[in-house]
């Protein structure tokens, strides 16, 4: 016997996850994070300037060995770790960097930091990944640099991409932002391009507490370069600071405590990792049973480090004809109304975002200006109207049985999946990037003129 249509909390009945339980917490804080930042303040080197030993090179040290390669520079953010690593490498005014249709706008914004016009590459359909082929065509004789993305945590196709960077002469820069410790043929992420990034945001897997960020490389001339870069380009081979600047430099250094606090989160980071992954494989083994949701996967060659999971809507798995953005709408409606907050990860494909779309603000120094409309990327589109996502904050293990709570809610919108359908057909539907008139952000540059 099916149950009546009522009981979805969508339509008045009583949600499956109980209202007010604890709301999940991410970074987890324990005594020895809060021991380790108060060692900080009371010791009194709070920042990174020159060469000496302080919390912030001890980071970079481990870091580096973490990953398996000889540096780590720690950097104020992720983006500006990801302009910094550009910028190392000489990318500026003149030149292209291809990024994926499909991630953080910081992705796309780090090239338009140092100058450089952002060229989007479509991604695959089933793992999100950067389209190699779509990087290939979108190579052009400005093309400096790839910026691949292991976007939620799944290490991009590192072979097939470095064998595009090579055959032109590109370099490499892996935003591995939402990937640390994910493996490629056995290789750590930050350690298989000419220069890795890594966000230490707190919604990060390796967090600090506020923000942060670390580059890898294994060639020491890069890692020396994004050293002086992050530091007003000074010279730092003077054993007092001589305030001497080479080139034009940044100031993007991590403060101290904010090492310090993910030093201790590092120390136990393949622990936390682990437990991670027995909770999401055990989530994700129930709800790739209910027909018509494609969970994330991972690949033979490559670790996942779970930073969040999409799951797509197939209609036709499910013996239905119902048009998949239209489902996807009904369904985070029902899961969201029974407390499993689902919902987008991107609204719009990034060169749909309205920076790009609408000129807003940002001005390439040459042309071209890069293509401006969600079609232009279609899988990446289709991605993001077939597809909704559960957050890294819900993922972690000491969130005691919520995903086992959000397995049991999403088998019972299950239960009511004909229902859905017939209401997903009915429902008002517009695209996630078709933003309500109104809603238009304005420009700085338009303010200004
Ligand atoms: C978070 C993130 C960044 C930027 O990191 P911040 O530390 O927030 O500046 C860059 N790329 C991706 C894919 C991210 O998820």
């Amino acid at each position: 016997m099916s149950p009546a249509p009522s009981d979805l909390a969508m339509l008045g009945g009583a949600p499956a996850v109980p209202r007010g339980l604890p709301a999940p917490r991410w970074p987890v804080v324990t005594d020895a994070d809060e021991a380790a930042v108060l060692d900080v303040l009371r010791d009194g080197a709070l920042t990174s300037v020159g060469r000496g030993d302080n919390e912030v090179a001890r980071l970079e040290r481990e870091w580096a060995a973490y990953c398996g390669v000889g540096h780590a520079v720690a950097t104020s953010n992720g983006t500006t770790a990801l302009a910094l690593a550009l910028a190392a490498l000489g990318v500026g005014p003149g030149d292209e960097v291809v990024v994926p249709a499909l991630s953080f706008v910081a992705s796309a914004l780090a090239p338009t930091h140092v100058g450089a016009v952002p060229v989007f590459a479509d991604i695959d359909p089933e793992h999100y990944l950067v389209d190699p082929a779509a990087v290939r065509a979108a190579v052009t004789p400005r093309t400096a640099a790839i910026m691949p993305v292991h976007l939620h945590g799944l290490p991009a196709d590192m072979a097939e991409l470095t064998a595009v960077a090579g055959g032109h002469g590109l370099a490499v820069v892996e935003d591995a932002a939402q990937a640390h410790g994910a493996r490629y043929r056995d290789t750590p992420v930050g350690g298989l391009g000419d220069l890795g990034v890594f966000s230490l945001n707190a919604s990060k897997n390796l967090p600090t507490c506020g923000e942060g960020g670390l580059i890898t490389t294994d060639r020491p001339e890069l890692g020396r370069r994004a050293l002086l870069l992050r530091q007003f380009g000074e010279d730092l081979n003077t054993d007092e600071r001589a305030y001497v600047s080479a080139t034009a430099g940044f100031n993007a250094k991590l403060s101290a405590v904010q090492a310090a606090f993910t030093r201790s989160q590092l120390a136990r980071f393949e622990a936390t990792a682990a437990g991670r992954e027995r909770a999401v494989r055990r989530f994700l083994d129930r709800l790739g049973a209910l027909p018509g949701l494609v969970p994330p996967r991972a690949l033979a060659d490559r670790t996942h480090a779970w930073h969040l999971l999409r799951f797509r809507i197939d209609p036709a798995a499910a013996g239905l004809d119902v048009p998949a953005p239209r489902l996807r709408a009904a369904l985070q409606r029902a899961l969201r109304a029974e407390g499993v907050p689902v919902g987008p990860y991107q609204v719009a494909p990034l060169p749909a975002q309205p920076l790009f779309a609408d000129g807003g603000g940002w001005r390439p120094a040459f042309p071209p200006v890069p293509v401006l409309d969600p079609a232009a990327t279609p899988v990446a589109a289709r991605t993001i109207e077939e597809t909704f996502v559960l957050q890294k904050v819900h993922l972690d293990p000491g969130n005691d049985g919520l995903l086992d709570r959000y397995a049991t809610a999403a088998e019972k919108v299950w239960e009511h999946l004909t229902v859905l359908a017939e209401y997903a057909d009915r429902m008002e539907y517009r695209p996630p990037w078709a933003r309500p008139a109104g809603r238009r952000v304005r420009p700085v540059a338009e303010g200004a003129r």
